[in-house]
């Protein structure tokens, strides 16, 4: 061979320029690896999935005349780690030419970056996947700086004519999230549509990771419900455009304990397709706009929410992850330094909400964004664990997560960790905020409307004692301050209730 190419695990775009033409003297290598299963402990559906997708795209490959070499774990167990490995195989092969995508984590980067090989040049290529060129992120996203995220969309609506007529914004604005964001009611949980799921037997991968004693968190299932493919991530795309699309704004936020078999609600799950490239950001969009206009009473509101997260949301984490890391990564603005909680691995704690979006994220290795965010991530927040402790758990446990996207939405948006990179004030949330937006309250252990005594709500005390504490970092955002002023026409007695119950909620974290 002429070339070796390097195909890691998230970068499995059919469309690259690579493939467009099949190369006898060019050999494709897709490795699974021992260090990309162990930098931290991943859901087992997660490895699965990225196992599953990479034999899957080997064997496309090869069916359309490339040249592959697939690699097990069997196969590359002795290598200390990957550059060990490609420094033996592209010897083996005796190419004078290694080429690979530039990683979209930075550990993937440096890591390559470093490699040294005898008779090859390196050539590193974009992954021709993202809509903002990379060499653009350190002119928009300025490193240590805030960016609001609806600017950065407004000009990416424009830049690529998105959602645009006549250079306004179709529906005459540019945001819907007031009308947008409702609770799901009991009628409309009647009509919640069913999760469509694959079956692909993934009983082989299980073994393997056994064999090799690969540590795993979550439910297991030799029938992986994630989609593969881009055949099945398009099925999906489809499946979101005719069943969730309609809705999908309006009962964005909402969360149900009932009928939990419709555990997605309204959500895509696109994220593992998009993030492991079987398919793109652009033509995700534009289906989801064809279908709109197809179908003229699907409303605008549903579809620019949809928009708004993968044009804005996921194209601006992107940006601040590549402008602010390696620092990012050992950033911890309110020092906070709790260990995680046992229950965050088996589901089991009093808290109702908390148990349902923990339990879900261990069964299927998803949990939709504002259980991420305003259950798991506010809790967090709230209760100061360690960012590293929380990045490390939603590294693992969410089948689309990968650091780039991950640790801004962990570390920026749910903890305030950066200080203000990403949000002007951390997504605080008493338990209101909850009982608004979902049905968990009624049936929990704890009673939303109080505030003290150990019945109480946790969030309600915990929330006040974090906006207390902080009282001197955030009493100057005009946004913040009106709560203040709440505060401070409590009487002294009701406020040291609350806080002495904040104090014993923390003592006993363990045990709520
Ligand atoms: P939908 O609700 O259907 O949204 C469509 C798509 O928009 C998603 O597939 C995703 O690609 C994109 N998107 C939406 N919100 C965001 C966002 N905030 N950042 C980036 N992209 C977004 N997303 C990941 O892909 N990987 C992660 O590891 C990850 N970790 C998160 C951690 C926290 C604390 C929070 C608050 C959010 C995280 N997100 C992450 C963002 C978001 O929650 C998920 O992308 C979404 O829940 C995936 O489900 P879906 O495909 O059904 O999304
Ligand atoms: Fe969660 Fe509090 Fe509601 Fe219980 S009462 S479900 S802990 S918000």
């Amino acid at each position: 061979f002429h070339t070796v190419r390097l195909i890691l695990g998230d970068q499995l775009n059919a469309q690259h320029s690579w493939y467009k033409q099949a190369d006898p003297k060019v050999l494709y290598l897709i490795a699974e690896l021992h260090q990309e299963n162990t930098y931290v402990t991943h859901h087992v559906q997660k490895i699965c999935a990225f196992f599953g997708a990479m034999a899957q795209f080997a064997s496309e490959l090869g069916d359309a005349g490339h040249k592959v070499r697939y690699l097990t774990l069997d196969e590359t167990q002795d290598f200390a780690d990957l550059n060990a490995l490609l420094q033996h195989y592209v010897a083996e092969t005796g190419a004078i030419k290694f080429e690979y995508q530039r990683p979209d984590e930075y550990r993937l980067l440096a890591q390559l970056s470093q490699l040294k090989l005898a008779n090859a040049v390196v050539n590193c290529v974009d992954t021709e996947h993202f809509l903002l060129p990379f060499d653009e992120i350190d002119r928009e996203f300025p490193q240590g700086q805030h960016r609001l995220m609806e600017h950065f969309y407004r000009r990416m609506r424009k830049r690529f004519n998105i959602l645009m007529t006549d250079g306004k914004p179709v529906g005459g604005q540019w945001n819907f999230d007031a009308s947008n964001r409702q609770k799901l009611k009991s009628q409309d949980i009647k009509s919640l549509p069913t999760p469509l799921m694959f079956g692909h037997n993934v009983q082989d991968i299980l073994a393997r990771l056994q064999r090799h004693g690969i540590n795993t968190m979550g439910k297991a299932d030799t029938r992986l419900l994630w989609p593969i493919n881009r055949a099945q991530s398009l099925e999906l795309l489809q499946y979101f455009c005719e069943y969730c699309l309609p809705a999908f704004g309006r009962f964005q936020d909402a969360m149900t304990q009932q009928h939990p078999s419709q555990w997605s609600l309204y959500h895509s799950r696109l994220s593992f397709s998009l993030n492991a490239k079987l398919i793109s950001p652009l033509e995700v969009i534009n289906a989801v706009i064809e279908h709109y206009h197809a179908n003229p009473f699907i409303e605008i509101a549903q579809v620019e929410g949809f928009v708004r997260q993968i044009l804005g949301w996921r194209e601006y984490v992107r940006g601040i992850y590549w402008a602010n890391i390696p620092n990012y990564a050992n950033i911890n603005a309110l020092e906070a330094t709790r260990k995680l909680p046992d229950y965050f691995w088996h589901g089991k704690t009093r808290m109702n909400c908390l148990h349902h979006a923990l339990s879900q994220s261990l069964d299927y290795a998803y949990a939709h964004h504002i259980q991420r965010l305003m259950v798991i991530g506010n809790f967090c927040l709230l209760t100061e664990i360690a960012p590293d402790e929380v990045d490390k758990w939603y590294l693992g446990v969410y089948v689309d997560a990968i650091e780039w996207v991950e640790m801004p939405n962990t570390r920026g948006m749910a903890l305030f960790a950066d200080g203000g990179i990403v949000g002007t004030k951390p997504y605080a949330a008493s338990g209101s905020y909850i009982n608004k937006m979902s049905d968990y309250c009624g049936s929990c252990h704890y009673k939303i409307k109080e505030r003290s005594g150990a019945l109480a709500c946790p969030l309600n005390s915990l929330y006040w004692r974090f906006m207390d504490k902080h009282r001197a970092q955030f009493t100057h955002n005009p946004r913040i301050a009106m709560l203040y002023r709440t505060w401070d026409k409590t009487d002294e007695a009701t406020r040291q209730a609350i806080l002495a119950t904040a104090e014993q909620h923390l003592a006993q974290l363990e045990r709520l």
